[in-house]
This record gives C-alpha cells, sequence and structure tokens, in this order.
C-alpha cells in the first residue's frame, strides 16, 4: 500500500496516514516480538540444558544397579538390602562438587 487511494475528504487523508502509521508500528512490533521470543527462547533453552548438567547421574547399587535415593547413604540399600561394606569402596572419579 503505498499509493493512496482516492481521498475524498481531509478526514480520510487524516485517517489514511493514520493507517499508515499504524501499519508501520505494528510491524515494528511484530519484529520486535520476534526477536523478544527468540531471546526467551533461548533462555529458555539454556536454562533447560542447566537443569540437564545439573542433574548429575546418582550413584547406583552395586548389588540390583537400582539409582540410590538422595540423602545419606545407609549400610545397605534401600531397594534390595545389599550391603555396600561387602564390596570394596567405589572408585572416587566421580568427585561431588
Ligand atoms: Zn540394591
Amino acid at each position: 500500500m503505498t499509493t493512496p487511494p482516492k481521498i475524498r475528504s481531509e478526514m480520510e487523508r487524516e485517517l489514511y496516514l493514520r493507517v499508515i502509521d499504524l501499519e508501520a508500528r505494528v510491524r515494528e512490533l511484530e519484529k520486535r516480538l520476534k526477536s523478544t521470543r527468540a531471546a526467551a527462547k533461548t533462555a529458555a533453552e539454556r536454562k533447560a540444558l542447566a537443569v540437564e548438567k545439573k542433574h548429575k547421574p546418582r550413584p547406583r547399587c552395586p548389588g540390583c544397579t537400582l539409582e540410590l535415593p538422595p540423602g545419606r547413604r545407609g549400610v545397605s540399600c534401600v531397594w534390595c538390602g545389599f550391603r555396600f561394606d561387602a564390596v570394596p569402596p567405589w572408585p572416587a572419579k566421580r568427585r561431588r562438587r
């Protein structure tokens, strides 16, 4: 819409100019919204990635290989009752931060 349609009155001309102005503003807002959405998306993705990183694999029971629940590690597995002192201590290669 670059060439104005037949303008019959001053009011129509005024309205036409306002429509042009509003269209430009809407386009500007859409552009801004798009970039905001993109930024929000990447922020959400980054957050999800951080959460994923935070979720470290839990120690597993050597008997039933189920992940041990968080908290203090008892002397035996809560799932199968495997005695942890029945096997040599686990390698300490995965250090807790
Ligand atoms: Zn177990």
